[in-house]
């Protein structure tokens, strides 16, 4: 592509206040280091392009929380608690007993992280995109956003970059990565969906009818189905296959989850969609954009037609957000990597933990990795030091795009980490406002120490 040097012509609007902390990305990891630095009393900012908070969560449909994998609150986010908590107490969460209690309704998430930020005098700026940031002597002074009032300089003491994609970082100068290591292929992209006028309790009949497992009592209940393992309801898939309702890749990845607080509702992890390597590239995500839904039309045709329970049903909604898995990560002071994940490694200044697996979509057969699955009790830590980079000293960086290698973000992406991963990076900017200290400069340990208290 050829390069052009384009100067706007309008003028850039420079707000006059300026905020103590800026997050830019109110998704999951976002709306958490926001109430984490809004708890902490400073005047926090939101700069978010959807019209609501929580990103992948909301928007994009994904739900519910994976469950860390560790037993009680250890590893556990305060914020998420709170949100949890708020979402069961007004039917819009569940705990299916099987130690998942992060079931939630993704319509009710977006006025209960509103409810919980404003409750702490945060602010939020909707349909407002970051473009750039302005930085001077390795700080950033603002970042430059555009909304429908035109271009607008917003100042800033801390930044915390919450994209997802790293936008605020990259903007910033700071080095990025993504995707494989050898290719730079990110993993598969999704396109979630919602159905509903689903009957529940016909469909569970059915999945005991077909011997498949659910153990999940009523209302809760999860179907999923891949060509490699041979399940009753995959057989169902392979009829569907042969009689060409569906093609191959519909049911490469096949997932569903009852929704919380929405009776006859199901919320799909699918379609996977095929042959998008570059999670970067607008067009090519837009092109799976419109493969997705193709596949969704093709998917829901088959259920109603193969699946008892859903006869009656209707599509509700296509995500307006991509299922984008993982696109770019920073290079911050420390590189988290597979070693740390099967060396269960630990930190002073670890400032989440996890014991979700490595997780890739599309790309490579997990188990051919030979990375050994954690068993019960155990778990590694992510250290403060994947939030931060030598590059600029006022920013933070939080969830999926963190430092990381191209297979220990796989298994560090599920939400419940993100929502660590941002209240540590919200407490240490808090803290650094408080104190005057530069958060690259930070020890980790403090933010952790923070942490533990609240737990
Ligand atoms: C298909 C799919 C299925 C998944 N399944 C599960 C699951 O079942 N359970 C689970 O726990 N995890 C699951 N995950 C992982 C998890 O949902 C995400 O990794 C996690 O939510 C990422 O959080 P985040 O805060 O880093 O990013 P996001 O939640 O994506 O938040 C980023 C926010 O930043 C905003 N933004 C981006 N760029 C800009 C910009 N330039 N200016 C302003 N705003 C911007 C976005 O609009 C968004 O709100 C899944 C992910 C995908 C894609």
């Amino acid at each position: 592509m050829e390069n052009c040097t384009y100067t706007y012509s309008k003028p850039c609007n420079v707000m006059e206040k300026t905020y103590d902390v800026i997050v830019i990305g109110g998704g999951t990891a976002g709306s958490a280091a926001a109430i984490a630095s809004a708890m902490g009393g400073e005047d926090t900012l939101i700069i978010e392009r959807n019209s609501c908070l929580g990103g992948l969560a909301s928007v994009g449909q994904v739900t519910p929380m994976m469950h860390n994998g560790i037993d009680g609150r250890s590893g556990r986010s305060y914020i998420n608690e709170i949100i949890k908590k708020k979402m069961a107490l007004e039917g819009y969460g569940a705990d299916d007993h099987y130690g998942n209690d992060g079931w939630f309704n993704p319509e009710m998430i977006k006025y209960a992280l509103e409810e919980i930020f404003t409750e702490y005098k945060g602010t939020i700026l909707y349909n407002t995109e970051l473009l750039d940031t302005v930085v001077e002597n390795n700080k950033i002074k603002g970042v430059v956003v555009h909304n429908k009032s035109g271009l607008s300089l917003i100042r800033g003491r801390v930044f915390i970059d919450c994209t997802g994609d790293a936008d605020a970082a990259f903007a910033s100068g700071v080095t990025c990565f993504t995707g494989d290591e050898l290719l730079h292929n990110n993993q598969a992209m999704s396109l979630r969906f919602m159905a509903g006028n689903i009957d529940i309790l016909k469909l569970k009949a059915f999945l005991k009818e077909i011997g498949e497992a659910d153990i999940l009592e009523y209302p809760l209940v999860e179907i999923a189905s891949v060509w490699e393992a041979k399940t009753p309801l995959n057989k169902v898939f392979q009829k569907g296959l042969k009689d060409k309702v569906i093609e191959y890749p519909d049911g490469k990845y096949f997932q569903a989850f009852s929704v919380p607080g929405m009776p006859g509702v199901m919320s799909f992890n699918c379609p996977e969609i095929p042959d998008i390597y570059d999670t970067l590239d607008t067009a090519a995500v837009s092109r799976g954009l419109i493969t997705g839904r193709r596949m969704i039309k093709r998917l829901h045709s088959f259920l109603k037609a193969y699946i008892p329970g859903f006869e009656n049903s209707c599509l509700i909604s296509s995500a307006d957000m991509p299922g984008i898995r993982e696109s770019r990560r920073i290079r911050g002071k420390y590189i988290l990597s597979e070693k740390d994940f099967s060396e269960r490694a630990k930190f002073a200044d670890g400032v989440a933990r996890t014991a979700y697996p490595v997780d890739i979509h599309g790309l490579i057969d997990e188990k051919k990795l030979g990375i050994k699955l954690m068993e019960r009790g155990e778990y590694f830590e992510i250290p403060y030091r994947c939030l931060i980079t030598d590059a600029i000293e006022n920013l933070l960086v939080a969830g999926r795009c963190i430092s990381s290698t191209f297979i220990a973000q796989s298994s560090v992406r599920i939400q419940p980490t993100c929502s660590a991963l941002g209240e540590a990076a919200g407490i240490a900017a808090s803290y650094c406002v408080r104190n005057n200290r530069k958060p690259n400069e930070l020890d980790g340990k403090i933010v952790r120490d923070i942490m533990t208290e609240k737990n």
